[in-house]
């Protein structure tokens, strides 16, 4: 059980300038005093539907044989998270995760049974490749790039318009929506939700849906989610590791430092890899921190909207 505040200054912090279009949603949940999950799931429903991010839901980019698949995960805590992995028919994978979570005794659904699944809780079947992503696949495809997905997927960079870059173009490539939040109560909860990488293989899941990969909520020490390049933050546990890091009485950045030096010591890094990483401990403090330039977090408050850099970046300066 655990020892809930009994009231609390609510939060919401998203991963990318992007997070803020969710936020406009999620927070009126939490002004009237609702629940951190609701907010949490109407961030990540809300960027799903928004064409104009192209890593999350629909605009999404597709797997190597031009099928977009979706994955996410909800969390309140270890006894209470859902997760979705393949979807290949609906759109709204982080709300397909909290009916998991919330309905069935399970925490994990994947693939075609997914999809039956959501079709059995009336979640609408939808298209999930739009036209511009179909553009981008051909193109893909033309080239005859290499398929490998991490080191084809370069790095975004952020410019905390909403929008993120590749040099002068728009980026094409892997992000995810990560929300977390505390409400009046007290109460913390988690979601991410993505399309994962760019021409992956088929079949291809990375961090985000993954519980204690992507994102790990634990009510009674704080939450961490991820973005990047999932492969990395898979090998080392990254959410739960910053969630650990704070049990430890890790200050939020701190935490998640620890995670990327973690990283840092367990693979090559190359330098187009990129993760972002953003902390709520249970008691309104957040950190942010990346391994690399390029990464904004969003926040809203009670004092507004902020878009903020991350506290900390393991490799500053190098080129964005
Ligand atoms: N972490 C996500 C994945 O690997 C993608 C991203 O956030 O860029 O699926």
């Amino acid at each position: 059980m655990s020892a809930f505040m009994a009231s609390a200054t609510p939060i919401l912090l998203s991963t990318w300038s992007f997070g803020l279009r969710g936020h406009a949603a999620a927070w009126p949940v939490l002004e009237a005093g609702g629940h951190a999950v609701d907010a949490v799931v109407d961030a990540c429903t809300a960027i799903e539907a928004d064409p104009e991010v192209d890593s999350v839901g629909f605009g999404g980019l597709p797997d190597r044989d031009g099928h977009v698949t979706l994955d996410a995960c909800v969390m309140r805590s270890p006894a209470s998270c859902g997760s979705v992995c393949c979807l290949r028919q609906h759109l709204h994978a982080a709300r397909i995760a909290r009916d998991i979570m919330d309905s069935t005794p399970h925490v994990m659904l994947v693939g075609e049974a997914a999809d039956a699944y959501a079709d059995a809780v009336g979640e609408p079947r939808e298209d999930l490749l739009s036209p511009a992503a179909a553009k981008a696949w051909e193109s893909w495809k033309r080239d005859g790039t290499d398929v490998d997905q991490i080191r084809d997927a370069g790095r975004p960079v952020d410019r905390g318009g909403g929008q993120l870059f590749d040099g002068e173009r728009r980026w094409a490539g892997h992000d995810t929506i990560g929300t977390l939040a505390l409400d009046a109560m007290g109460v913390l909860a988690g979601a991410c939700s993505t399309s994962g990488s760019p021409w992956k293989l088929p079949g291809r899941v990375g961090d985000s849906p993954i519980v204690g990969h992507g994102l790990y909520v634990d009510p009674d020490i704080g939450a961490v989610t991820a973005t990047g390049s999932g492969e990395l933050v898979m090998g080392v546990c990254g959410a739960m590791l910053g969630v650990e890091e704070m049990r430890r009485g890790a200050e939020p950045t701190e935490a998640l430092l620890a995670v990327l030096e973690r990283i840092k010591s367990s693979y090559d890094l190359e330098e187009k890899h990129q993760v972002g990483l953003i902390a709520l401990h249970r008691d309104g403090r957040i950190g942010s921190a990346a391994l690399r330039d390029g990464f904004k977090v969003g926040i809203t408050t009670v004092d507004g909207d902020e878009i903020l850099d991350p506290e900390h970046v393991l490799f500053p300066g190098e080129s964005e």
